[in-house]
């Protein structure tokens, strides 16, 4: 190679050097703390195991836009409509994920997200596996990914910590009070009031929403009962009334569990319509 060539080649190489470098410094100032931020936190997840019940990657009626819907494996109560029992055993057959590892499965569908979707939890109880669904839900933020879980406000501990990193929160209503709660859901209404106490505190959106059965809470009052509970909660952007639907029968079936509401037909869907009327302001 001549000299002179050899000079141009150098400069050129040298321009592509500093072109690079701009890129490290720019990349460095902006990104590369916030990475480390991750890694290092990605680092500190990776013993926690998170127990899932199934997902479903372009889910779109649990929470604004397309989402990616975590189903939680575990649940304490007994709901007689739950269409998901086979996600009630903690130790039930699941999928089991690190957080880190769920964060880059759930990335591959950031893009059908859009600026409206995002990420829901739901279950099962997501509130019962708190360690996971935090951390999940922190790298969620970090990716800049709207978070929500769809809970009946029934968990343990460190709930304030998963709020904490909670966009919306579908809140599942089984009753407003003790004694109706306790029918539905063979429990005590304790843990679903520690529950609301802890959410008052937080700015978390909120979506109620109840299951509408016949002959257990298919009248006004119970609607309406359902309308003034609803003024008491911060942030409620909406009042879902969902129809019961014996669709879950077969799983029973499956898992030998009798099956509590044998003789009730699914919900009418004119009847809903005029209950959920009344919920409108
Ligand atoms: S809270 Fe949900 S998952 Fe648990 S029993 Fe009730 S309906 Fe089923």
């Amino acid at each position: 190679m001549k000299k002179s060539d050899l000079q141009a080649k150098n400069i050129k190489n040298n321009i592509k050097i500093k072109k690079s470098y701009k890129n490290v410094t720019l990349f460095n100032t902006k990104s590369a703390t916030l990475l480390l931020t991750k890694f290092r936190t990605e680092d500190k997840m990776k013993d926690i195991i998170g127990r899932i019940s199934s997902v479903e990657t372009m889910g779109t009626v649990d929470g604004p836009g397309v989402r990616y819907v975590l189903f939680m494996q575990g649940c304490n109560l007994r709901c007689k409509y739950c269409h998901n029992p086979e996600t009630w055993a903690h130790d039930g057959k699941c999928l089991k994920f690190t957080p880190g590892t769920m964060v880059r499965r759930i990335l591959r569908y950031k893009s059908y997200m859009g600026k409206d979707g995002g990420v829901t939890f739901s279950g099962g109880e997501p509130l019962l596996q708190p360690e996971f669904v935090t951390a999940l839900l922190k790298l969620c933020k970090f990716h800049g990914m709207h978070t929500a879980i769809d809970t009946a406000g029934v968990g343990g501990e460190h709930i304030g910590d998963i709020l904490n990193n909670t966009d919306l929160v579908i809140l599942d209503v089984k009753a407003t009070n003790a004694e109706e709660y306790k029918k539905i859901t063979g429990f005590s209404m304790d843990k679903f009031n520690e529950f609301l106490k802890i959410l008052d505190t937080k700015p978390c959106k909120v979506w109620l929403r109840q299951v509408i059965v016949p002959g257990i809470n298919d009248t006004e009052e119970k609607v309406l009962s359902l309308k003034d509970f609803a003024k008491k909660i911060k942030n409620v952007e909406k009042i879902e009334l969902l129809p019961y639907k014996t669709l879950g029968v077969h799983k029973y079936e499956k898992l030998g569990i009798p099956y509590p509401l044998k003789a009730v037909p699914d919900m009418d869907e004119e009847r809903l319509e005029e209950l959920q009327k009344l919920l409108k302001v």
